[in-house]
C-alpha cells in the first residue's frame, strides 16, 4: 500500500508546546487562564475584531450567537444551504426554523439574489427573519458588499460562519468582522487547530462578554452559585488555548502554503477543460483552506475521486447541501440550482499545509492519468 495522503491534517509548529508547558507549570489547567485571555487578545489583533470569546467549538459559537440575537422557538433564520451541518444544527437547538439560501456560481457562497427573494417572501408570509448565517466556504469570502446591503435594507443581523475562513479577507478586511458577529473553528481539520475549539468575535464587545458569561454556566455575581439564565459549558480550556496561540503564530505561513497548493493544482490542471478551479474575484483573498475543483459531470468527478482512492489519496465530494439532507429537507428553501450542480461535480483535493512536493506530484499525476 502506498503512503496515505490526507485531505487536510493538523500541522503543528512546535511553538504550541511552549504555551502548553506554561499552562502545566503554572497549574492553569482549567477553562480559564492566561492562555485563554492571550488567545482572545491575539485573535483580535490578527483579525481586527474588537472583542473575542474563546469557546469549546465553532458550533458552540454559532449557538451562542443565535441566543445573543434572541433567536427562539419558531423564529426563522436564513442560512447558506451549501455548508457543513454545524452551521444549521444550532438553529434547531433553539427550536428555530432554518430557511435555506442557495449559492452563486463565482464563490459558491450565499447568492444575494436568492437572499433578497427569500427575505421578501418570508416577510410577505408574515415573518421577519431573525438572523442570517452566511458561510465563507472553503475559505472563499462571500460577496459581502451585496449581502450586507440587503441585510441592512431589511435590518437583519448577520452571523458570519468563518469556521473555514480565518485569515481570509474581503477588500483587506478579515472575514468574521463584517457581520454583527463572526465565528471561527479550530477543529482538527481546519487551517489552524486547537484539536477542538472555536471563537466568537464581534466589534460590539458586549456580545463577547455575554457569550463568555453564558459559556461558563451563566453564574450571577454572588458568593454562592446563583443563576437567572440558562447557561452552557462552552468555554475553551487554557491548555487548548495554548495550542491555539502557537498555531496563530504560524497562520500566515499556513495560508501561504495552502495558497501555493491551489496555484499548483490550478496551473497543472489548466490543460484539462473538464476541470475548473474557483478563482478569487477582484478584492477577494481566500486562505484556500481546501482546494476544490468543478468537473464537467458526476462521472468525471467520480472517476477522479476513485482514481485517487486507488492510490491511497484522500479526496472528498464537496459538502452536500443542507436542503438535501434527510434531517433538514422539509424546511423552506430558495434555490437556483447552483449548490446541487456543484455537489454533483465538485471535489476537494488534498490541501494540507504540510503536503510535500512529492505528495502533490503523486496527486496531480493520478488526476492527469484519469483525465
Ligand atoms: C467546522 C465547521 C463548523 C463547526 O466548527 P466546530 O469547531 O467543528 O464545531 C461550522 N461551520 C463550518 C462551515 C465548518 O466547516
Amino acid at each position: 500500500m502506498k503512503e496515505k495522503i490526507w485531505l487536510s491534517s493538523p500541522h503543528l509548529s512546535g511553538e504550541e508546546q511552549k504555551y502548553v508547558k506554561e499552562a502545566f507549570d503554572s497549574n492553569w489547567v482549567a477553562p480559564l487562564g492566561p492562555n485563554v485571555n492571550g488567545f482572545e487578545r491575539e485573535i483580535c489583533a490578527y483579525t481586527g475584531a474588537k472583542a473575542c470569546a474563546a469557546l469549546s467549538s465553532g458550533t458552540a459559537a454559532i449557538h451562542l450567537a443565535l441566543i445573543l440575537l434572541g433567536v427562539n422557538e419558531g423564529d426563522e433564520v436564513l442560512c447558506s444551504t451549501f455548508t457543513f451541518s454545524a452551521s444549521v444544527n444550532p438553529i434547531r437547538y433553539q427550536g428555530a426554523v432554518p430557511v435555506f439560501i442557495d449559492s452563486e456560481s463565482d464563490t459558491w457562497n450565499m447568492c444575494p439574489i436568492a437572499l433578497e427573494e427569500a427575505i421578501s417572501d418570508r416577510i410577505k408570509n408574515g415573518k421577519q427573519p431573525k438572523a442570517i448565517i452566511l458561510v465563507h466556504l472553503y475559505g472563499m469570502p462571500s460577496k459581502m458588499h451585496e449581502l450586507m446591503a440587503i441585510a441592512n435594507k431589511y435590518d437583519i443581523p448577520i452571523i458570519e460562519d468563518a469556521a473555514e475562513a480565518i485569515g481570509s479577507k474581503y477588500k483587506g478586511k478579515a472575514m468574521g468582522t463584517f457581520g454583527e458577529m463572526g465565528i471561527y473553528s479550530f477543529n482538527g481539520n481546519k487551517i489552524i487547530t486547537t484539536s477542538g475549539g472555536g471563537a466568537l468575535v464581534s466589534n460590539e464587545p458586549h456580545y463577547c462578554k455575554e457569550a463568555t458569561f453564558l459559556a461558563t454556566q451563566a453564574r450571577d455575581a454572588a458568593p454562592h452559585y446563583q443563576h437567572s439564565k440558562i447557561g452552557y459549558n462552552y468555554r475553551m480550556s487554557n491548555i487548548l488555548a495554548g495550542i491555539g496561540r502557537g498555531q496563530l503564530e504560524v497562520l500566515n505561513d499556513r495560508i501561504n502554503s495552502r495558497r501555493k497548493n491551489f496555484e499548483f493544482y490550478k496551473e497543472q490542471l489548466a490543460q484539462f477543460k473538464e476541470v475548473k478551479t474557483v478563482n478569487e474575484p477582484d478584492g477577494f483573498f481566500s486562505n484556500r483552506w481546501l482546494t476544490t475543483i468543478l468537473t464537467d459531470s458526476y462521472e468525471s468527478r467520480e472517476n477522479i475521486r476513485m482514481g485517487l482512492e486507488k492510490e491511497n489519496i484522500e479526496s472528498r465530494p464537496v459538502w452536500k447541501p443542507m436542503h438535501l439532507q434527510p434531517v433538514f429537507n422539509s424546511f423552506p428553501k430558495y434555490l437556483n440550482g447552483v449548490s446541487e450542480t456543484v455537489f454533483d461535480r465538485g471535489l476537494c483535493l488534498p490541501s494540507g499545509s504540510n503536503l510535500t512536493d512529492t505528495q502533490k506530484d503523486r496527486v496531480i499525476n493520478t488526476i492527469k492519468s484519469v483525465c
